[in-house]
Parts: structure tokens; sequence; C-alpha cells
């Protein structure tokens, strides 16, 4: 069993273990950081049918609270429901919440956490590569505004996180494809050579090879881990985690949170950051190339949906990172090396958009 990694946040630290075989564990490694009252496991049907049976025994008498799938229900009207129920459960503050599911699971869960009776201890168990390679770690959580992605939030850490590799063989192809997204943002903004060696990977990834698997939860937590250590509340280089995210938010929130998967959306996002990029003489062809090159290679999208540029460019001005009205970019130098930009012409914002394939 390999070590945890430490995500240093003061008093506020805590252990990322990831690797198999870890969900029979919970329960020992709960214990160990916490001594909950009750435990109250969220997730979805479909999670509890595929891992409960290895998860929720070692929980002892964890009580299960179920959530139908879907970005959707990331939204305050679903929080609202799982306030009522924590209520109704007699729920308190020496509960602990445990997020067992993708994103979707682990925002919602952690933003519930943050805010029932000022904050309960929560721990996430992520099930989805998106999840185990970036979402679960870091504290942020949220729900969707219908006119902006993740728009009511709180920076909220976990206390444990336990990514079990075991549980991505039941992912669907598209949500894994969708995870691999995250991770090759996280080489263009950090880590040229973990996107040459993803480059180098792809016939690997596609077969889900565990050790490849491994190494890119491992390098995606270091990297994510020690931007959060830097930058806890993206006052400043947190925000480069956002690459790829302006224009994908937007396209998430113009097409109702339906049609898109977030790491899909991601991949578009970081073809159409690249494109600006090169438009603004800030990194050469090689690095848009590159970036779409791999993606497509991953089976992923790379062009804009039957989406205007007109609509895009409003529905950014909503987007958290807007600053009165203009939205900020993390644009890139090379890959592995970004930067954040706020005036960007829209004329020029317009053309990148419209070369990445949206309608005029
Ligand atoms: P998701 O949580 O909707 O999960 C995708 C689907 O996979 C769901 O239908 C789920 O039921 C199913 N699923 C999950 N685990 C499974 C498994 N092991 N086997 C079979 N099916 C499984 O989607 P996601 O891509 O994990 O997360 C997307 C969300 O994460 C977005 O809302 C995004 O904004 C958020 N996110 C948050 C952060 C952060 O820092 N907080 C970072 C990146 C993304």
């Amino acid at each position: 069993m390999s070590r945890p990694l430490r995500v240093e946040l003061e008093a506020r630290s805590y252990d990322i273990h990831s690797g198999p075989g870890l969900l029979p564990r919970a329960g020992e490694l709960l214990g160990a950081t916490l001594r909950p009252s009750r435990v109250f496991v969220l997730t979805h049907p479909a999670i509890v049918r595929l891992h409960g049976e290895a998860l929720l025994p070692s929980l002892g008498a964890a009580e299960v609270i179920l959530v139908p799938a879907g970005e959707r229900q990331k939204s305050l009207r679903r929080a609202a429901h799982l306030y009522d129920e924590l209520l109704t459960r007699g729920a308190d503050r020496k509960s602990v919440i445990v997020t067992f599911g993708g994103g979707v699971i682990g925002d919602l869960g952690g933003f519930v956490a943050a805010t029932y009776m000022r904050g309960l201890p929560f721990v996430q168990i992520p099930t989805t590569l998106l999840a185990q390679v970036d979402a679960s770690v870091g504290g942020k959580v949220a729900v969707d505004h219908p006119q902006a992605k993740n728009l009511i939030g709180a920076f909220y850490q976990p206390r444990l996180v336990l990514a079990d590799s075991g549980v991505l063989r039941t992912l669907p192809a598209r949500d894994y494809r969708a995870g691999l997204a995250e991770v090759v943002k996280h080489g263009v903004i950090a880590d040229a050579a973990l996107f040459a060696w993803m480059e180098a990977s792809v016939p690997a990834l596609a077969r889900r090879d565990p050790e490849a698997i491994g190494h890119l939860v491992t390098r995606s937590c270091e990297i994510k881990a020690e931007v959060v250590r830097q930058d806890e509340r993206e006052s400043g280089l947190r925000a480069i985690l956002n690459f790829g995210h302006t224009v994908g938010h937007a396209l998430e929130s113009i097409t109702g949170y339906r049609a898109l998967r977030h790491g899909e959306a991601v991949a578009i996002g970081m073809v159409a950051a690249a494109r600006l990029s090169e438009l603004l003489g800030l990194c050469d062809r090689e690095v848009g190339a590159r970036t779409e090159k791999l993606l497509t290679a991953l089976r992923l999208p790379t062009r804009i949906p039957g989406v205007s540029a007109e609509e895009i460019l409003c529905a950014m001005q909503s987007d958290k990172k807007a600053v009165r009205g203009t939205p900020r970019f993390v644009l890139a130098r090379e890959i592995g090396r970004v930067e954040i930009v706020s005036d960007v012409p829209r004329e020029t914002l317009t053309r990148a958009l419209l070369a990445t394939g949206a309608a005029r």
C-alpha cells in the first residue's frame, strides 16, 4: 500500500489515499482521523448497486442518502432536500458526511457539509476518474445556478480523500474519457512531461491499464495539491486550474447542463483557449495542435457544438472569474506553462470561438 499524499493546509491539512482495495478499509481510515457520532453516505443508486457492498460494511451503521444522478442535481433545490433529510434523520455537528460518487456528488455533498449547521466534517470517496484526478481534491464545493456553473459555493476542505482505483472498472466509457480531459489540463498548465507521457500512452489509457491510471491519479493529485497549498482560496495561482473552463462553463450553462459532460466541455474549452493564446501571440501553433491531437486521440470533443459565439460571450459575463463583466482567461505560453490574462479584445475572442466551431 503506497503512502498517502498530504495536502498541506495547516489546520485543514488532509491525506489523499489512492490505489486498489480502499473501499473495504474506509471505516478504519476514517476512524483514524475522525470520531463521528453518525455517518451519512451521499451517493447515487447505481453506485450503491455497483460498489455499496465493498464500502458499506466497513462503515458499520452508516446511513445512505440517495441522490439521482446528473449535473442537474447540483442545485440549491437538491441541497435543500438534503438539509431536510439530514434534519429528519437527526444529523448533528458530530456527524460526518461521506460523498461516494463523482464530481456531482462531491461538489453537492461538500456544499451541504459546508453549510448544514455551519459545517460538518466530510470525507470524499470519488468514484469517477474526473473526481479522482481533480474534483475531490482542493475543497471547492458548489451548486450550479441556471445562469452560471458553480456560482453558489464555498472553499471547504474534506478531512480525507479515498480514491479506490477498483471502482473505475465500472465507469461508463464516456465518463472515463471526460476524466482524461482534466488530466490533459494538468499537463498543459503545469507538467509538460505528463502531457508527453499521455501522448505516448494513448493505447494504455484506452484500455484502462491500471498502472497508467495509477500514474494519472497520483500525478494529478500532486499537481493539484501543490497549487492548492500555495493558493487555497484562488487569490492568484489557483486560477490556472481553470484552463479551458471559461468557455467550458459557458457551454455547460448554455446547453442546460445536459448535453455535455463537464470534461467534454473543458476539452472544447481548452482548444478554444489554445486558439486564443495563439491569436494573441502568446504561444506558437504547436500548443493548440498538440492539445487538439491528444484530445482527439483520447476521443474527446474539440469543436463547439451548435452554439453561437455571441451566446458564449454573453454567458461568459456571468462566470465567477469575470471582473465587471469582463471574463478572465487562463492562456497557454507553452505546454506546461500558462498565464492569466484579463484584457482580451472581444474581436479576438470571437475569432477564437469561430475557429473552434462556434456558429456565427
Ligand atoms: P458525475 O459526478 O455526474 O458522474 C458521472 C456519471 O458516472 C454519473 O451518472 C454517476 O452516477 C456515474 N458513476 C460515477 N462513478 C461510477 C462508477 N464507478 N461506475 C459507474 N458509474 C459511475 O460527473 P463527474 O464527471 O465525476 O463530475 C463532474 C462534476 O465535477 C461537475 O459538476 C464539475 O463542475 C465538478 N468538478 C468539480 C471540481 C472541484 O474542484 N470541485 C473540479 C472538476 C470538476
